[in-house]
């Protein structure tokens, strides 16, 4: 019965999060797995998803002083973020426009199983309001 339950919490975490491309929060996961399974905690939800960034089907997105963002990593569809360090909009970034990283900068023998960039910056929204009060 417990296998069941986890197995239909964690579909209904992957559902949520392929459905999205907001990046959201736990809490935000949480209030939309609450539509399909209404009994669902908070902390289930956290544990579902720490299992799912384990499993490598859930990239998170962590920033200082603020709740961790999740994504859910597509088949085939490797991308990054760039992360507005005003408004902390996350963007996504296509990881086939990037250059490869040399492999002469890797420790030798080192074997690279996944590759994360983050992009820290100031979105387009941002800089034109600072550019207008400033
Ligand atoms: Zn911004
Ligand atoms: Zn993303």
């Amino acid at each position: 019965m417990t296998m069941v339950r986890q197995t239909r919490q964690r579909q209904a975490v992957i559902e949520v999060l392929r459905e999205s491309r907001e990046h959201p929060d736990a809490a935000w996961i949480h209030s939309r797995v609450r539509e399909l399974l209404p009994s669902v905690s908070l902390g289930t939800v956290y544990r579902t998803l720490d299992a799912l960034v384990r499993d490598g089907v859930v990239v998170t997105i962590e920033r200082a002083g603020q709740a961790t963002r999740y994504d859910y990593k597509r088949a085939g569809e490797d991308h990054h973020h760039a992360v507005c360090r005003s408004c902390g909009a996350i963007f996504d970034v296509e990881a086939g426009m990037l250059p490869t990283l040399p492999a002469a900068a890797l420790p030798p023998g080192f074997q690279v199983t996944d590759v994360r960039l983050e992009f820290m910056g100031i979105c387009p929204e941002c800089a034109a309001q600072g550019e207008a009060a400033g």
